[in-house]
């Protein structure tokens, strides 16, 4: 599942695309074509990334939200556009530029009640300028989840994944079994911190990448898929830092990864 780095370098996409001009707008699979032709020929007055989430103003109390879920994608062209292949819920064009929705979890038209209502499920949004990291820490304090469920939880924090789960624990050196009630504010306060960095870096080089250059395998140049991360992904695989085998579970439903060495406490 993308992560809020990679929303966030969509919304700044699309914006150069598309705010500003009027966009046609078609959903050549038909799911989305009522909605499609409500917004068809509007001048699109921004986009607005939150968490895994992007909503598209476009005026008159007319909101576009998607929210690519698992299997959601992109793929953007120059015009002339070819004739949509495959299940493309939207088409969002304009005369220099296409981008096409495929596989969406949401794909939906809002009013402003609408975007309020998903907007209040979210926890703060490290790479927006009103994440607060105080806010954050009231959320994640209250929970009794464990830690590496919490950061899972989008009403906790908006934006973090698998990826960002994993590495960020392990950065820390906290285990993702504790409760997250029980790191106290200070390791609140940090994690919000490394995920603020962690994001920010994310959105700056379009990928994620973890690892200090000290610690691959290839010490120079850009790190490598296979030299990016601490542990995510790495089952088995001797731990960067201690050399301890890093172990996975399912933990909120997706693979989470861990070094039992130096994430202590976290035996599993
Ligand atoms: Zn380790």
């Amino acid at each position: 599942m993308p992560e809020g780095h990679t929303i966030h370098r969509l919304a700044k996409d699309h914006t150069a695309h598309f705010v500003g001009r009027s966009v046609r707008l078609t959903s050549p699979q038909g799911r989305f074509a009522d909605g499609a032709r409500l917004l068809d020929g509007r001048a699109l007055l921004r986009v607005e990334p939150y968490g895994k989430h992007l909503f598209y103003d476009f005026g008159a109390e007319r909101v576009l939200h998607v929210h690519l879920g698992l299997y959601g994608s992109f793929t953007p062209g120059s015009q002339p556009a070819p004739e949509p292949r495959g299940l493309v819920r939207l088409r969002l064009e304009t005369s220099e530029t296409y981008v096409d929705l495929r596989g969406p979890t949401a794909c939906e038209l809002l009013d402003p009640a609408g975007v309020a209502r998903v907007r209040d499920r979210l926890g703060p949004d490290p790479l927006r300028r009103d994440g607060a990291a105080t806010e954050f820490a009231r959320r994640l304090l209250r929970r009794s989840t464990p830690l590496g469920a919490a950061l899972m939880d989008q009403a906790v924090v908006a934006g973090v994944g698998n990826v960002y789960r994993a590495e960020s624990l392990f950065l820390l050196r906290l285990s993702p079994f504790v409760p997250a009630r029980s790191i106290g504010e200070q390791h609140a306060l940090a994690a919000w911190a490394l995920l603020q960095r962690l994001l920010r870096a994310g959105v700056r080089a379009g990928r994620i990448v973890t690892t200090d250059p000290a610690h691959r395998a290839r010490r120079s140049g850009p790190a490598r898929a296979d030299d990016a991360h601490y542990v995510y992904r790495r089952t088995g695989l001797q731990c960067r830092v201690c050399a301890t085998p890093v172990r996975t579970e399912v933990m909120a439903g997706r693979n989470l990864h861990w070094c039992p060495g130096c994430q202590s406490g976290s035996d599993g």
